[in-house]
């Protein structure tokens, strides 16, 4: 059985103030519940003082990318070696925002993946197909290449550190089309069977699987009920605590 997980993906959101006052307001409403593994990811200035506030508790700190280099002259880039130093755990890669927004090659990600599982990060790959290759019923064929070139440096040994996000691009940002269950659940379904041509019947059995896109108090538990979607990847909805809580519980 695995472990359901909701992570908070915060995006270019927040301010110092904000970051700090979100933060509190999930650890002191997040309780003593241990069923559901939980993570925020803030931005990377947000990095150290969430970390503060989330110290000893069991909600852990999560990056939304890193550079695929210890260090060096690359202005403007943080490192795994950075994030480890500040004390996260996790971190997002492969964001459809970094792919489409900002020219993220497959190739590009795949060396940011076996950096940050060789550093010692515990990775979220996202896989998403656009509106247009779903119309064109090429769903299966641009998740079948995300994870065979997005996974290519995956090892035996880092693979329990890995875990997938279905985030269909059409649905993020968008609330009015949000997967329904019955396509997150078949996504998820082709997702893990790539995942065992390439890694094995076990690992594809362990292999924890989040949906994003618009997910919501009111469709969470409908989604999060679905045989293998194992999570959930917020975005808008984990920028205040009461409708990111909710989420949480309705993973349980
Ligand atoms: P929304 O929940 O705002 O649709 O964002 C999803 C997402 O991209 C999370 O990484």
């Amino acid at each position: 059985m695995r472990d359901k997980f909701v992570i908070g993906n915060w995006k270019m959101h927040t301010t110092t103030a904000v970051a700090g006052l979100l933060a509190k307001a999930i650890r002191d409403g997040l309780g003593s519940e241990t069923r559901v593994r939980v993570a925020v990811c803030p931005p990377f200035p947000y990095l150290a003082l969430v970390g503060e506030v989330l110290k000893g508790t069991r909600i852990a700190l999560g990056a939304q990318n890193l550079y695929p280099e210890a260090e060096g002259a690359f202005t403007g880039e943080v490192s795994s070696t950075m994030l480890l130093d500040l004390g996260c755990r996790y971190v997002i890669l492969g964001h459809s925002e970094r792919r489409h927004k900002l020219g993220e090659s497959d190739a590009f990600i795949d060396q940011k993946v076996r950096v940050a599982l060789t550093a010692g990060l515990e990775v979220i790959l996202c896989v998403g197909e656009t509106l247009d290759q779903r119309n064109a019923n090429q769903t299966e064929a641009v998740l079948d290449r995300q994870i065979s070139l997005g996974l290519a440096g995956v090892t035996a040994e880092n693979l329990s550190r890995l875990s997938l996000a279905y985030e269909p691009v059409w649905a993020i940002g968008n609330f009015a089309h949000h997967a329904t269950p019955p396509q997150a659940e078949d996504a998820h379904r082709g997702i893990r069977r790539r995942f065992k041509q390439m890694f094995g019947e076990s690992a594809a059995q362990a292999l924890v699987i989040s949906y994003g896109g618009s997910v919501e108090p009111d469709n969470a538990a409908a989604l999060l009920s679905r045989p293998g979607v194992d999570g959930a990847l917020i975005g808008g909805a984990s920028l205040h605590a009461d409708p990111f809580l909710a989420i949480v519980r309705a993973a349980i």
